[in-house]
């Protein structure tokens, strides 16, 4: 495991604090997914769905 993951909801790293991905994170994943880039496109497709949940739930309460 890295210590380079998400810190939800607000999404910065864990182990640095910049945004998340960060840029360790970032490398990490590409040798984690080398050879495997549909593998890291379905991963990073799941962190964006979470996102964009989050952030439905904070814009839906100012609409009307
Ligand atoms: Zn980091």
């Amino acid at each position: 495991m890295t210590a380079h993951g998400p810190v939800l909801p607000i999404w910065v790293c864990a182990g640095c604090g910049s945004l998340w991905p960060c840029r360790i994170r970032r490398r990490e994943l590409l040798i984690e997914y080398e050879g495997a880039p549909v593998s890291l496109s379905i991963y990073m497709a799941s962190r964006l769905v979470s996102a964009s949940t989050i952030s439905v739930d904070h814009e839906v309460s100012g609409s009307g």
